[in-house]
Formats: C-alpha cells, sequence, structure tokens
C-alpha cells in the first residue's frame, strides 16, 4: 500500500474542523517535484514549465509553484483570471486555447500573456479581436498521422487540435509578413504518457521543425514547448518517468538538432499538469454504508463529484484505509458513491481491508484533474481543498460548497 504524508490520527484531527469528503494536497512533495524537474531540465538556460491550470486550478496552488519559477498555461477566461489573482501574469502565462471566444483572446492579450493559436484561421480572427500585431506568437502543431496517438489524447490525426504541417509554415509566414518579431512553437499530442521515448521524440519533432521554420522562413524560434502529458503511476505496477534520462535525451536531440543549426539556442517550454500535482492529492472520505447485494459494496461520503475519473475514463485510483494498512483481514468490494449513475465507483472488485463504517478511504493521485474535473450533477456539492504545508500546518484552501452555492444561479421569484 501507498504511504500517506498523514495518519489516521491527523485525519481525526482535519475532519474535525472540515468534514470529509476533502481533497488534501502535500506541499512539500509538490516543491519537491518541481525542484526535480527544474533540475532535469537546468541544461537549457531558458527552461520554463507552465503549469496546466485546468489540472488544480486553485490559487494557492498556483501561488506554491510560481516560487518554484513555474508558469500557468491557462485556455478559458477564468483560467486567465485566477492566474491575474494569484499575481501570474505577462509571459508567465501561456494561453493554449482552441475554440476560443474573442474575449478570452482580449483578456489574453491584455495580460501580455504568450498567444498559442489552435488554428490557421485565428491570426486573422485575433487580429480583428486585438486590433494590433502581437510581438512575440506561437502555433500548435498537430503532426497528423506521422506520429502514433495516446490512449487518453487520441492519434493525432483524428485529434480537433492544432495546425497541420503545411498550415504551420503557412500562418508563420502570414504572422512574419504582419509584423510579429518573435516566434515559437507548441504541440501537444501525449496525455498520461509513461512511456520516455514518446515524449523525446516529441521534442526531437519540434526541434526539428523549428530549425526547418528558420531555414524556410528565415523567423528565429526562441522556444519549443513541448505541452504537457507527463503521465504518472496511478496503478501498482506501473512505473513513473525518470526525470532526468528524460532530461538527457531531450538535451542530446537539443545538441544535435539545435546546437549545429543557425537558432544554436532555443528554450524549451512544458506545460505539464498531471505530473506536477497529481500524485500528491487525496481524495479523503468515510465510509457511510455496506450493502451486500451480489456484491459487497462500500459507500462513501464521496461520489463522482469529487473524482470524474474512474467513471469518465474506467482510471484506476489506488486506496488506502489509514489505520488498517496492514491488516490481513481483508474483502473484495466495490467501492461507491451516492450518485444515481452505476458508474460511479471508485474502485470495482478491489481487495481492501475489511471496513467499518466510519473508516477513512483515502482515494490517492486526485492532486490533477479531481477536485478541478467536480460538478454538481444529482445535487452533489463539490468539496474543500485543504493543503498540507511545508511546516506540516494544514489549511483549507478553498470551502466546500453549500445548498446556497447550489441555488446561487437560480430564481424562484416569477414561479
Ligand atoms: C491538459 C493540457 C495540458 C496538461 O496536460 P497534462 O496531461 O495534465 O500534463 C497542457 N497543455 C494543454 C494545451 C492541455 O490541454
Amino acid at each position: 500500500m501507498r504511504s500517506l504524508p498523514f495518519t489516521k490520527n491527523d485525519l481525526e484531527a482535519m475532519a474535525a474542523k472540515w468534514p470529509t469528503p476533502f481533497h488534501i494536497y502535500d506541499a512539500a512533495a509538490i516543491s519537491r517535484n518541481a525542484e526535480a524537474l527544474k533540475a532535469a531540465f537546468k541544461w537549457n538556460k531558458g527552461f520554463r514549465e507552465y503549469f496546466a491550470v485546468k489540472a488544480t486550478p486553485n490559487p494557492h496552488i498556483l501561488k506554491l509553484l510560481s516560487k518554484h519559477g513555474f508558469g500557468c498555461d491557462c485556455s478559458s477566461l477564468a483560467e486567465l483570471v485566477l492566474s491575474e489573482k494569484s499575481g501570474i501574469t505577462g509571459q508567465n502565462i501561456m494561453f493554449t486555447s482552441n475554440d476560443t471566444p474573442g474575449e478570452e483572446f482580449l483578456k489574453a492579450y491584455e495580460l501580455g500573456a504568450v498567444i498559442n493559436l489552435d488554428d490557421i484561421t485565428h491570426w486573422p480572427f485575433l487580429l480583428e479581436t486585438i486590433k494590433e500585431v502581437p510581438e512575440l506568437m506561437c502555433c500548435r502543431y498537430n503532426p497528423g498521422p506521422t506520429r502514433d496517438g495516446n490512449d487518453i489524447i487520441g492519434r493525432p490525426e483524428e485529434a480537433k487540435y492544432g495546425l497541420t504541417y503545411e498550415q504551420i509554415f503557412q500562418c508563420y509566414e502570414m504572422m512574419r509578413d504582419a509584423g510579429v518579431k518573435r516566434f515559437g512553437i507548441h504541440t501537444m499530442i501525449a496525455s498520461n504518457e509513461l512511456d520516455r521515448r514518446y515524449i523525446v521524440e516529441t521534442a526531437d519533432m519540434l526541434f526539428k521543425l523549428a530549425v526547418e521554420l528558420n531555414e524556410k522562413l528565415g523567423i528565429k524560434i526562441e522556444f519549443v514547448n513541448i505541452g504537457g502529458g507527463i503521465g504518472i503511476p496511478y496503478k501498482p505496477e506501473q512505473e513513473a518517468i525518470n526525470l532526468d534520462i528524460l532530461g538527457q535525451e531531450i538535451h542530446d536531440a537539443y545538441k544535435k538538432i539545435i546546437e549545429p543549426s543557425p537558432l544554436s539556442e532555443v528554450a524549451l517550454y512544458m506545460e505539464c499538469g498531471r505530473s506536477i500535482t497529481g500524485p500528491y492529492g487525496y481524495l479523503v472520505s468515510r465510509v457511510l454504508h455496506f450493502k451486500d447485494t451480489y456484491r459487497h459494496y462500500a459507500g462513501l461520503d464521496a461520489c463522482m463529484s469529487n473524482l470524474m475519473r474512474p467513471a469518465l475514463y474506467g482510471a484506476y485510483h489506488e486506496i488506502v484505509v489509514p489505520g488498517k494498512e496492514n491488516s490481513p483481514d481483508q474483502l473484495v468490494y466495490d467501492v461507491t458513491g451516492s450518485l444515481c449513475e452505476n458508474n460511479d465507483k471508485f474502485a470495482i472488485g478491489r481487495k481492501l481491508p475489511r471496513l467499518e463504517r466510519g473508516d477513512f478511504v483515502v482515494i490517492c493521485d486526485t492532486g490533477a484533474h479531481g477536485h478541478a474535473m467536480g460538478f454538481q450533477y444529482n445535487g452533489k456539492l463539490r468539496s474543500a481543498e485543504l493543503l498540507l504545508e511545508e511546516d506540516g500546518n494544514v489549511r483549507q484552501i478553498r470551502r466546500a460548497e453549500t445548498l446556497d452555492d447550489y441555488f446561487a444561479t437560480l430564481s424562484f421569484d416569477e414561479l
């Protein structure tokens, strides 16, 4: 079983103040991981990670990461405003959106964010919207059939994102001719990828494209953004990507492609979300009911509103029962929530220590796309988020929703 950064007694103390369910994030572990990523890429002078805000859109997390030099990768108005309110602005924001409303381009431009276009038609749309030519521009490349797919994001050829190879050259030419002075190039074609080679191939592909853009259009690409997509080992038998080796292998590609080219140096950017916070968040709940029908069910006080991934992707999440980690008395359970959807199950056929009502059940790896994917279907409310700070204190960084929040958008006046 996974070891947790808190004990059952710690949880009792937290739950006395903030009732379950809640998500809790381990700040010390997030910080260590952020520094490990930076160390793996310190060979690249301009290396920068732009944290994908959608993974954990909480200002306290964004602030913590910004202390390690991370920027924000945003793709909506709300995420832009969240970054702004967290004190992260200008080129510390990468705006990687798609099917983008004009107001979002406007806000990104006002904040001085790096604007990353998802389509060639967005270039004239952007100009009409902001009525100026940005100094710095970036486009998202979709390599189409030249690259294989990845389970979550799908095959590049079938993905809605990015410009084709031909469009990339057309778009950068248009941007150059319109007066754009500085350029970057981006792609994002993997999600939850645990095969290091795929990430290295992506860097290799973009390095080559940067050199080709320089050869054909005479423009200088100053950064290459290989997107996010580094996976995490949700399952016990899976292994995390070794960041040091990843860094070395991307450095090898860089030495081969960029250094001998007229570009001679480019900054390497990433916009990982999952691998930055995913393993360091936990959904803490308690057992509410048992039910023995055709199977043994353990019903929690959490449901898929708190964590969508199992229902959405059939995703596996480790479950720990604090205080019973080494119990030999085990039983096979379906661990469920209370939503009127039969896929509201955190685990199916999972062998766990024999549970009792009130036991804490900790669902691991919920630090990314956990609380963030929450929704209010069936009138289930989103939980609180807590931060286990580096000094051991626990602080609430988002309160739980209340019925008033649920009703805030409704009017009963003219019924
Ligand atoms: C979701 C997303 C990311 C982050 O992906 P992870 O798999 O969480 O690393 C980065 N960039 C874009 C454009 C995204 O949509």
